[in-house]
């Protein structure tokens, strides 16, 4: 049994010399532990690695961080297409005169008004 746990010993040292290696680059150690070793599991930009393993590791909450951080663009879009849409009803209403037109706009306004507070609930 000494033989396996040297050489278990040795990837466990393996393992530390790569995360080293790999806080050198910029990594930072996270709180999540390889599924598979257990070990300590370190980021390197959008990448999560094992250095027991040698492995890139997928995380679910992070794929769910992944579709919030999707879904929050699209949103942040949204909101600036309706204040533009807003700016636009604003220029036309400076120039508009007639009492029906400015009416119209005024409903416009407040519509997008509407769904910009809905947006906001959204958001928060
Ligand atoms: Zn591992």
């Amino acid at each position: 049994m000494k033989e396996s746990n040297d050489e278990r010993q040795q990837n466990v040292d393996e393992g530390i010399q790569k995360a080293v290696e790999l806080m050198r680059q910029g990594a930072t150690m996270l709180n999540e532990a390889c599924p598979e070793c257990s070990g300590p599991l370190f980021q390197l930009k959008d990448d999560i690695i094992c250095p027991q393993c040698e492995k890139k590791v997928l995380i679910v909450s992070d794929e769910a961080e992944v579709q919030e951080i999707e879904k929050e663009a699209i949103l942040a879009e949204l909101d600036l297409a309706i204040c533009t849409q807003i700016e636009t009803l604003i220029k036309r209403l400076d120039k508009e005169n007639d009492s029906d037109e400015l009416m119209g706009i005024g409903r416009l306004t407040i519509l997008w008004l509407e769904a910009l507070e809905k947006l906001k609930r959204i958001r928060s």
